[in-house]
């Protein structure tokens, strides 16, 4: 099956009790044992639920993997991930990861002894030299958020299995309509459901899919005990998402592509960060690792002032945290996303005052960049 002919086709299809051409919601939390233990596969709805089964077939499916799960935030699904870990354990991982995944890591696991090492990953010397003899798990975001940096997950995860870590991905910006990380070797891939799989802004969720029965066995238990589980009016609103996953990312693709062409020819522009871009540090192994580049953007235009300014003054974007809807949303990293993230490690990372992120929707191309140029004037 081809990716959009899955997003229609994939996991369970229909509801075989009435012909039903969609899973029902199935607003329940428990069911009917015939006998004591003797059920259909349903007992709790912590432990399993139709709608919400359907869904994670369906990931598991477009992710190519074994297990599919789904949680009720992106970032309870990445938490339940690193529960999949002891005290003492060590994870390398991308420095300039989602915010929420920095502040869980350094705040909260770190407190009940999980370790990280936060690099650079789009360079393979700078995770090996961060390996301990504890370390377990190299994590890895890419593209990153804001400053869009690739790293090689086929690289990374041979590297993972010469030193016999597990490698985890966080898939949220390119999607597995554009990037199946488990086909390049990833154990675990994990989603905030939030953004375009869902693509409507209307619903918060996390998806994760594991590639074996082992990892599938340990999650399941972990979301069964600690019970960050999806509710089934939500996973019923991830899988109508998915039907037009494949439609919805050419379109960012395509207006991406345009208003990227018009950033880089902007006087007020000073530097334009998208994979897209030849000039961009590691454009070649984007170009091979995924179809397609993604409708996230971030361009620097000098200094917050002037940041501010263009903020303010666009019309189609709208000033809002989040991304990956079909509205086009516009936010200042550095006061807004990555505010938790202190100051000095903010330049470090090169998230300046003047720092801009864009994350294009699907409206027309001619007025997204319209409103930019009044908005940049
Ligand atoms: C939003 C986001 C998360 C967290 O997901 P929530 O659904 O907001 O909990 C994790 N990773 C990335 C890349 C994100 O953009």
């Amino acid at each position: 099956m081809n990716k959009k002919t899955k997003m229609v086709h994939g996991g369970i299809v229909g509801d075989p009790q009435t012909g039903a051409v969609n899973t029902p919601i199935y607003q329940v939390s428990t069911y009917k044992q015939e006998g004591v233990g003797n059920f259909k596969g349903f007992e709790y709805s912590r432990t399993g639920n139709p709608t919400r089964h359907a869904l994670e077939e369906l990931i598991k499916d477009l992710e190519e993997g074994h297990r599919g799960f789904a949680f009720g935030s992106g970032m309870a699904a990445i938490t339940a991930v690193m529960m999949l870990f002891n005290s003492g354990d060590h994870i390398v991982m991308t420095d300039d990861v989602y915010g929420g995944t920095y502040r869980v890591m350094a705040k909260v696991l770190s407190r009940l002894g999980i370790e990280s090492t936060f690099v650079d990953t789009s360079s393979l010397e700078k995770i090996e030299s961060a390996v301990k003899e504890n370390t377990k798990a190299i994590y890895i975001e890419t593209p990153t958020n804001p400053l869009l940096k690739i790293t090689d997950v086929r690289k990374v995860t041979e590297l993972a299995k010469q030193n016999g870590l597990l490698t985890i991905v966080d898939n949220t910006f390119s999607t597995p309509y554009w990037q199946t990380p488990i086909t390049l070797g990833a154990d675990i891939v994990l989603h905030s459901a939030t953004k375009y799989i869902g693509g409507h802004s209307d619903v918060v969720g996390g998806l994760v899919v594991v590639n074996s029965v082992q990892l599938g066995e340990d999650l399941h238990f972990v979301q069964n005990s600690t019970g960050g589980v999806l509710g089934p009016q939500d996973s019923w609103l991830l899988m109508r998402g998915i039907k037009t996953l494949g439609l919805r990312m050419e379109a960012h693709e395509k207006n991406t592509l345009q208003i990227v062409q018009f950033l880089t020819g902007h006087p007020g522009v000073n530097s334009v960060y998208y994979p897209g871009l030849e000039t961009h540090p590691n454009h070649k192994v984007a170009k091979v690792q995924a179809g397609g580049f993604g409708g996230m953007v971030s361009f620097d235009v000098g200094s917050g002032e002037k940041a501010e300014e263009v903020l303010a003054k666009t019309k189609y974007f709208t000033l809002a945290e989040s991304l990956g809807a079909v509205e086009s949303l516009i936010s200042l990293p550095a006061k807004m996303t990555h505010a938790s993230i202190p100051k000095e490690r903010r330049q470090e990372l090169g998230i300046t005052e003047g720092l801009i992120r864009i994350s294009v929707g699907i409206e027309d191309a001619e007025d997204l960049i319209e409103d930019l140029k009044q908005a940049l004037a």
